[in-house]
């Protein structure tokens, strides 16, 4: 950093804690983000366990240190990365998870997770990586499987990321906490004594979960021990038995100790068997219930053809899939899961829209082809936890079962959507297009009963279908007017030509506010909702990926606007565009972004990309990014809303960017807040002394302006020298003396 750059730093610093209180928790923030998270971690661990943990030095950033603050005591734990390879493991945890055998330093956590917790890992890592590993930390039930005996354990496991330099480590402390009341000794004789017992035996401790099985068991049901172990019996329902049924079995085994029955159950392959089973409860000398000890044998034999019959009962001939009655049924079970977890779910209506025509005209055979063509497709797009059901004629339902967010029904809508959408060529090579309307109800917000959450769900469909659209969650109250998923409906907006773009001139602060360039503005015009905020669907084009489509077309039109302006009046003008690290996530990226500027006659050096702090740091670092590659084609290279992030000045002007956009935030401050004035001047002199522009955003008054020229600011935006504005609008702003005839494209 040169002198003035060094001088202005220090009256950053020196203005900052006297003057702002604001940005002075923003600066600090820089420089103890790291200590603060590593603090609040040690804190939750502290009040866990109880156990005081010291305080540590300023460079306490890596798991290291909390290895040291972790007691004796805590025999257990791994250091993992976030692929899941175990970097570091305690010696309980190498004697427990290796009984002796080989290291267990890179091997996988993953081949010590039981296989029913194993999505729920994954999801835990992904989130900690998603979030950037700040602060968060899980207390989680996980059975985990000695490697050596594949016993299953049941641990009260405390997970939390770590940042070590730049990398990402977990840390995974154990403690074995769900143990059953009856004595090892007792679990062995059982389990010797059941061994050979021709009866399936199933021991659960007091809480219903799994302690042992037998070898007979295993056989009757597909599931080992190692599967079960640790599981609630209930992944044995068929969900032929409703909640009625099993309070009953519930109410009497409590009060008179065992009961004896049939249980429709479901075997690990996914067939149906019927068991007759005794359950006891276990009582230990006081009286309390330690365990359940289950006897079955597999009576489906008996009754085979009343089975048979049961399945008809409940299964549509035509596809094989379930009907609507077992459809309820499984969804009595859903709410009972759900509301007793607290946990949500979902429910898909779907509607294939030519189906009657297409009956009508070729016939029934050909309906029944379409049918079974549409319900093998629609199995290939749901999950293993789902259910899929055929419900009338041409209407299926998908039950998501486990919790589900918005972002997954849509992303699960989309498959079917993707799949049911494609051509269906019949056997006599007839190739016909069915099309389909989806809608979706959410328990408990859009129904906490089964009718209320078909009906909910077939009303959104409806609506979906009344506007054109092709998935609609269900409004309350507002069942005629289906609110439209933006999410979804953003992919459409393309090709429906609901977008267009409004052009904001950037003019220099002097009195003859020369026109130096534009910034693009992208704008979405639902034909239900009118304009929707960018502020709204950028976001969620960035989740859904949108975005990368999305920001080729602003990219394309606004070059093509842009020729025709520098070769109709503005030769010098300049486009500023903005861009989601979505799309440099994007590998063609910089070959399309070339080719556009090719094809219009764009010089590169007339374009300027506007991206946040944050992506700016993690693209331009890496010398082979996409970014950097463009700059080297003389591209320029603008952070935007500069300020907002954490970004160091210094590190920013060694990447060789061109232009600072200070945050708006800043700007409006800037006549009343000393604060906001000395950061803006600070801001404008160290730029300028990395030979970096400055522009000025949210310009509104000339008072802001005045002083963002004296403070020596390149370039200002803002309402007062020029609102965004359409092509046209804005070709006439800016050559106000000549009349021109409509140029928009
Ligand atoms: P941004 O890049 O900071 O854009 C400037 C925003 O300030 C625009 O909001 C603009 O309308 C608004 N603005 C302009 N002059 C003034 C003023 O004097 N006062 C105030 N208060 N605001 C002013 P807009 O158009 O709503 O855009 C919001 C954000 O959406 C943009 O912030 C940008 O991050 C994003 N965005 C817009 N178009 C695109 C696009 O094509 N691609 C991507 N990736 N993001 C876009
Ligand atoms: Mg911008």
């Amino acid at each position: 950093m040169n002198t003035a750059a060094a001088t202005a730093a220090v009256a950053v610093k020196a203005a900052l804690p006297r003057r702002n209180l604001d940005a002075l928790q923003r600066q600090l923030f820089i420089y103890a983000q790291d200590l603060r998270d590593l603090m609040e971690q040690q804190t939750l661990l502290q009040q866990r366990y109880q156990l005081v943990l010291q305080s540590h030095g300023r460079n306490t950033q890596s798991a290291d240190v909390l290895l040291g603050a972790i007691p004796k005591t805590i025999e257990q734990y791994f250091v993992t990365d976030s692929q899941g390879e175990i970097v570091r493991a305690s010696p309980g945890a190498q004697r427990v998870f290796a009984s002796g055998g080989p290291e267990l330093k890179g091997k996988f956590i993953w081949q010590f997770i039981h296989w029913s917790h194993l999505e729920m890992v994954t999801k835990l890592l992904a989130g900690f990586v998603g979030v950037g590993a700040t602060g968060a930390l899980e207390q989680r039930k996980l059975v985990m499987k000695d490697s050596a005996t594949q016993r299953n354990i049941i641990y009260d496991a405390l997970v939390m990321p770590v940042r070590k330099l730049d990398r990402l480590e977990i840390f995974w402390l154990l403690n074995a906490e769900v143990q059953s009341d009856l004595s090892d000794i007792e679990n062995q004789n059982l389990m010797l004594m059941s061994s050979d017992c021709a009866e399936g035996l199933l021991i659960t401790d007091a809480d219903g979960l799994v302690c042992s099985v037998n070898p007979a068991f295993s056989k009757i049901t597909g599931y080992s021990g190692a599967d079960i172990v640790g599981d609630n019996p209930r992944v044995l329902s068929s969900g032929r038995q409703g909640t009625d049924f099993y309070r009953s079995f519930w109410t009497y085994l409590i009060d008179a100790g065992s009961w004896t029955g049939e249980f429709f159950n479901r075997k690990k392959n996914g067939h149906i068997y019927t068991e007759w089973k005794t359950v006891r409860a276990v009582k230990n000398e006081s009286g309390a219930t330690v365990s359940y000890i289950s006897a079955m044998v597999d009576i489906t034999h008996r009754d085979s053809e009343a089975q048979q019959l049961a399945d008809l009962a409940y299964h549509d001939s035509l596809t094989g899939l379930p009907n609507r009655r077992l459809l309820e049924s499984r969804l009595t079970q859903a709410i009972a899961n759900a509301s007793r977890d607290g946990t949500n779910f979902c429910v898909m209506y779907i509607d294939l829209n030519r189906f009657k025509p297409i009956n009508d005209e070729f016939g029934h055979e050909v309906g029944d082809q379409v049918l079974r063509e549409v319900s093998a497709r629609l199995q290939t797009t749901v999950r293993q936890s789902d259910m899929l059901a055929r419900v009338g004629g041409d209407e299926f339902v998908i039950l998501l079962q486990s919790p589900v967010s918005d972002e997954d029904a849509y992303s699960i809508a989309s498959s079917v959507l993707n799949a049911l959408n494609a051509p269906i060529q019949l056997a006599d090579g007839k190739i016909l297009t069915i099309g389909v309307s989806i809608g979706g109800a959410r328990y408990p917000v859009d129904g906490d009963d089964v009718q209320t959450l078909l009906k909910n769900a077939d009303a959104a469909m409806y609506g979906a279908k009344r506007f054109g659209l092709e998935f609609s969650f269900f409004e309350t109250g507002n069942t005629v007017h289906p609110v439209a998923d933006l999410g979804f409906e953003i992919w459409k907006a393309l090709e429906r030509r609901e977008l267009y773009l409004l052009y904001q001139p950037q003019v220099t602060p002097d009195r003859t506010h020369k026109l130096r360039g534009c910034e693009v503005l992208l704008r979405w015009k639902h034909p239900l909702l009118g304009d929707v905020s960018p502020l709204t669907f950028i976001p969620i084009a960035e989740r859904n990926g949108a975005i990368v489509a999305l920001g080729y077309w602003v990219f394309e039109t606004a070059c093509q606007q842009l020729r025709k302006w520098q070769s109709g009046g503005l030769p010098h003008l300049s486009l500023s565009v903005n861009i989601s690290s979505r799309q440099l996530q994007d590998p063609q990226f910089t070959e399309r972004i070339s080719h556009i500027l090719l094809i219009n006659g764009i010089h590169p050096s007339s374009l300027e990309l506007e991206i946040s702090e944050a992506d700016a740091m993690q693209y331009l670092q890496d010398g082979r990014s996409r970014l950097s590659q463009l700059r080297e084609m003389a591209v320029k290279i603008a952070i935007d809303d500069f300020g907002s992030g954490y970004s160091s000045l210094s590190r920013l002007g060694s990447l060789s960017v061109h232009r600072l956009k200070i945050d708006r935030n800043f700007v409006r401050d800037l006549t009343q807040s000393t604060a906001a004035n000395a950061i803006c001047e600070c801001f404008i002199g160290i730029a300028g002394a990395m030979g970096m522009e400055v522009t000025a955003g949210g310009v509104e008054s000339k008072a802001q302006m005045d002083l963002l020229a004296s403070q020596g600011c390149n370039l200002v935006q803002g309402l007062l020298t020029g609102k965004p504005m359409l092509a046209d609008e804005f070709l006439a702003w800016a050559l106000p003396t000549e009349r021109q005839p409509s140029e928009s494209v």
